[in-house]
């Protein structure tokens, strides 16, 4: 029998998780798929050092998932692999925390998703985290143990290296769509292993377990391709003035962070990643070959920062500045600058949101706070300029038809989210209660 272990993230979207068991009347065999952490839980108490906060008060706090449903019963169970979609922080974020209850479980992912697990390990103050962590190259597949066998199929997401994880069981594939959309023109020359994904549909999957955030967009989410061309529209024209050019983006979002390096070298100014984030992701992005940073340099130190910005603030026009900060996070560089410290940022500054606003109350009020404090030095503000990484429902209409799986369970949103997810898959003949499963946070949906 298949057990789908909805641990985490079918409330909300954030600290995602979840495990697939297998048993044929024997122990049964667990792979987890995830662990992620929910900041803005955390981010409501100032001064937090996450750390060095145990696994129970980070619990409590509901910033990572509560796994006790993994622990009860638990000789009659074994875990054994950690599988990893993808390298965002609400899918990998808990590791630290999460990995020692599962000691020396393997942990699996692409290389860039390993790389940032392990920095994640590194930073993690409460915790010797143990697990062994293997690089897997798509296509390659894993036994983990006597029944399951575990796979990476390449997908497209607003970060290198986006996997879809199939877990192999006697009695079929199990697919988790990790975070994706379709992008047929990916900047990065990454494009959804459609062969594969088409082969498994013919093999076979018995579970599709698929993320919900924006299946009510009834259209395909637009290629990285579209958001190039938004920022190539406003940057390169002939009839440009700007002096202070600052863009401020996701950190972890390579293909954004390469194209506003390449805007900098075709307009014949120096690119400067600022900020602790910008330059950890890029620069593993960088160790892998997956950003060229010719021309432009990162810097992450207090001092460096400080430096680097009075140098920049006195020969604006020699500079595009990209920043942290986008969502007015406490701490990061765009909002220190909006509040006055680091750089004059005013009237001869542009600020260019390479970024969306992230649809939860916190980041609205923080994005609010930054966006009044800049308007009121006369900064002019460029919003927008930014497409999602996540499917809209046609390309989830796409992958249910190549999949054509038996059963599924909507993940990774709120309550609502999953149920859209639900109506999609009803308009595609399936039933819920009976082979669609809205689940909650902390409970199984047993396959039969
Ligand atoms: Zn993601």
């Amino acid at each position: 029998m298949i057990k789908i272990y909805t641990i985490s993230g079918y409330e909300e979207v954030g600290k995602n998780m979840t495990a697939v068991g297998y048993s044929n009347g024997g122990r049964e065999e667990v792979v987890i798929m995830d662990m992620g952490i929910m900041l803005d839980r955390v981010l409501i108490h100032e001064d937090t050092n996450i750390q060095k906060f145990s696994d129970k008060e980070l619990q409590r706090l509901g910033a990572i998932p509560d796994d006790k449903i993994l622990w009860k019963g638990g000789k009659n169970r074994k875990v054994v692999a950690i599988t990893l979609t993808h390298g965002h922080l609400d899918h990998i974020g808990a590791i630290g925390k999460l990995g020692p209850h599962y000691p020396d479980v393997p942990i699996y992912g692409t290389p860039y998703t390993i790389k940032l697990a392990k920095s994640e390990v590194k930073s993690e103050e409460y915790f010797e985290v143990k697990n062994p962590m293997y690089e897997t190259e798509y296509g390659e597949i894993v036994q983990v143990s006597e029944n399951l066998a575990i796979e990476f199929v390449r997908s497209t997401h607003s970060i290198p290296q986006a996997s879809m994880v199939v877990v192999h069981t006697p009695e079929g594939a199990v697919v988790h769509t990790g975070d994706f959309k379709f992008d047929n023109n990916s900047p990065l020359g990454e494009k959804p292993d459609y062969k594969r994904l088409k082969e498994l549909g013919k093999e076979g999957v018995k579970v599709l377990i698929a993320e919900s955030t924006r299946v009510a967009e009834p259209t395909k989410t637009p290629s990285e391709r579209v958001a190039q061309m938004l920022l190539e529209d406003f940057f390169l024209y002939e009839g440009r003035d700007e002096v202070g050019l600052i863009a401020t983006t996701f950190a972890s979002h390579i293909a954004r962070l390469q194209e506003l390096i390449w805007l900098a070298n075709e307009m014949g100014r120096q690119a400067v990643l600022v900020g602790r984030s910008l330059a950890k992701y890029a620069g593993i992005a960088k160790q892998l070959g997956l950003i060229k940073m010719k021309g432009a340099r990162a810097v992450r130190s207090p001092n460096a920062v400080r430096k680097v910005l009075k140098e920049v603030s006195q020969a604006r026009e020699n500079y595009l500045l990209i920043v942290t900060g986008h969502q007015g996070e406490p701490g990061a560089v765009l909002t220190r600058m909006a509040d006055g410290e680091l750089y004059d940022i005013g009237g001869r500054d542009t600020v260019v949101f390479s970024a969306g606003t992230i649809p939860n109350p916190i980041n609205l009020a923080q994005r609010y706070k930054l966006e009044t404090k800049l308007r009121m030095k006369g900064v002019r503000m460029i919003k927008d300029m930014h497409v999602s990484g996540h499917a809209s429902r046609e390309d989830h209409r796409y992958l249910l038809r190549m999949l054509n799986p038996e059963n599924i369970v909507p993940a990774h949103g709120d309550f609502r989210m999953l149920t859209h997810y639900a109506e999609l898959a009803e308009e595609e003949g399936y039933l819920i209660g009976r082979d669609v499963f809205v689940s909650r946070n902390g409970y199984t949906v047993d396959i039969r």
